[in-house]
C-alpha cells in the first residue's frame, strides 16, 4: 500500500481502534495498548514492545505513523516562553507555543496551515490557506511539545495558525482525543477555542455541550471598523455575532470571552470602548485586550499606553470584566504566523509561504 493510501492511526478514537482490530481479527484490549502507544509519543510500531511482530507488520502495513521534526525551537530569555516550528510529513511547518504560568503550563496550537480569514494585523494568513491540520497532527503539537520542553501541559489554546472553525471536524476529533481519559485527559475547562466568528458553527459547536471557553475575536465594535480589519465580518456582521455569542451562551451557561487587539487609530478610540462595553454586557463577555504584535508586513502599530488605558477605564467603568493579556515571548517572534513566515521565506528563497 502507497504511504497516502494508509489509514492515520493516530486520529482514531479507542472505540474506532477497537473496530480495526475486530476486522484484523484482534481482541479489543489491543486498541487500548496501542492507544497507550500513541499517547506516550511512540511513533513506530516496532517499538510497540507487548504486540507480536506480525501485529506489528500489519500494522505498519495498513496504518500511517509519523513524527513531527522540530524544524527551529526559541526560547524566550525573558519568560522561558518556547516556540516551536514543527515539520509535518509533507513538508509543511506549523507553529506551537508553549507558556508558563502560575497556575500551570499552556500550548498555543495551531489548527491549520495558513489561514483564509484574511485579517488585516495578522500573520499567518498572508500566504493563505494551504491545508487543514488533521485531529493528529494538533494532538502531536500537545504530545511533542510537553515531551520535547519537559514541561507537563495542563492547559491548552487554539490560537495558533488558522482558524478552528473553519476545521471543524477534525478540530472536534483533536478535542474528543486530547480529553480522553486513556488518553492525555486535558478536561475541557482547560482549553479555549478562538474564532474570529464563523457563526454559521456555533450552534454545532453548542450541540456539543463542551466545557471549554469560547473565545471570539472581535477587534472591533462596529461593522465598518471590523470589515476593514476582518474580512470574516463582511456577510456575517457584528450584530449576528452578537446574537449569536448570546445565543451559544444561553445554551451552554459558558461565558464567552472577547478578544480585542489594541490598534493605534484603528480601533481604540472611547466610541470603541463604550461600543464594546455594550456588546460584553449583552452577552456577559469577558473582555482580553491584546497589545497588538506589530507584524513586520502590516502598516499597524499598537496603541499607546495612554489610549491603552483610556479604553481599560471606559471598560471597568461600564461594569466590564476586563483584563489585558500579559505578553509573552516577544524576543521569540510572539505572535503565530511570523515564525513559519520567517523560516519558509529562507527555505524558499524569500517566497513565503505558497
Ligand atoms: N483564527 C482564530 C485563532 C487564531 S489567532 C481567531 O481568529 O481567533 C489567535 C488570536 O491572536 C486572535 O484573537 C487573533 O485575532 C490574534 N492576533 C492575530 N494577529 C495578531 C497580532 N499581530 N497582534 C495581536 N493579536 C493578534
Amino acid at each position: 500500500m502507497e504511504e497516502n493510501e494508509k489509514k492515520d492511526i493516530l486520529s482514531l478514537l479507542p472505540e474506532e481502534l477497537e473496530a480495526e482490530f475486530a476486522l484484523l481479527g484482534e481482541p479489543k484490549f489491543r486498541a487500548a495498548q496501542i492507544f497507550q502507544w500513541l499517547g506516550r509519543g511512540v511513533r513506530s510500531f516496532d517499538e510497540m514492545s507487548n504486540l507480536s511482530r506480525d501485529l506489528r507488520r500489519t500494522l505498519q502495513d495498513r496504518f500511517f505513523l509519523y513524527e513531527p521534526k522540530v524544524l527551529s525551537r526559541q526560547v524566550s530569555a525573558i519568560d522561558g516562553t518556547i516556540k516551536y516550528l514543527w515539520e509535518l510529513s509533507d513538508g509543511n511547518a506549523v507553529e506551537t507555543v508553549v507558556m508558563s504560568y502560575q497556575h500551570g503550563n499552556t500550548v498555543c496550537v495551531s489548527s491549520q496551515v495558513g489561514c483564509r480569514q484574511g485579517c488585516a494585523f495578522c500573520a499567518s494568513t498572508i500566504g493563505g490557506l494551504v491545508r487543514n491540520l488533521r485531529a493528529s497532527e494538533i494532538l502531536d503539537e500537545v504530545i511533542f511539545s510537553e515531551r520535547d520542553s519537559g514541561k507537563k501541559i495542563s492547559n491548552i489554546v487554539l490560537m495558533g495558525i488558522g482558524e478552528p472553525l473553519d476545521n471543524f471536524d477534525n478540530v472536534m476529533r483533536f478535542l474528543e482525543l486530547v480529553n480522553h481519559p486513556k488518553g492525555m485527559n486535558i478536561g475541557m475547562r482547560h482549553i479555549s477555542l478562538s474564532t474570529c466568528g464563523l457563526i454559521e458553527r456555533f450552534d454545532d459547536l453548542a450541540a456539543r455541550n463542551l466545557q471549554l471557553t469560547l473565545s471570539v475575536s472581535l477587534h472591533a465594535p462596529d461593522d465598518e471598523t471590523r470589515s476593514r480589519i476582518m474580512p470574516a465580518n463582511r456577510g456575517r456582521g457584528v450584530e449576528n455575532l452578537i446574537a449569536a455569542c448570546r445565543k451559544y451562551y444561553e445554551k451552554t451557561g459558558r461565558r464567552i470571552s472577547f478578544e480585542y487587539a489594541m490598534i493605534d487609530g484603528v480601533n481604540d478610540t472611547p466610541e470603541h470602548a463604550r461600543l464594546l462595553a455594550k456588546h460584553a454586557r449583552e452577552v456577559a463577555a469577558h473582555v482580553n485586550l491584546i497589545p497588538l504584535n506589530h507584524v513586520e508586513e502590516r502598516q499597524f502599530q499598537p496603541s499607546t499606553p495612554e489610549h491603552l488605558k483610556r479604553f481599560i477605564k471606559i471598560l471597568e467603568d461600564s461594569g466590564v470584566n476586563v483584563t489585558v493579556r500579559r505578553k509573552l515571548g516577544s524576543d521569540v517572534d510572539a505572535s503565530c504566523g511570523q515564525l513559519r513566515r520567517k523560516i519558509e521565506k529562507n527555505r524558499k528563497g524569500g517566497q513565503g509561504p505558497v
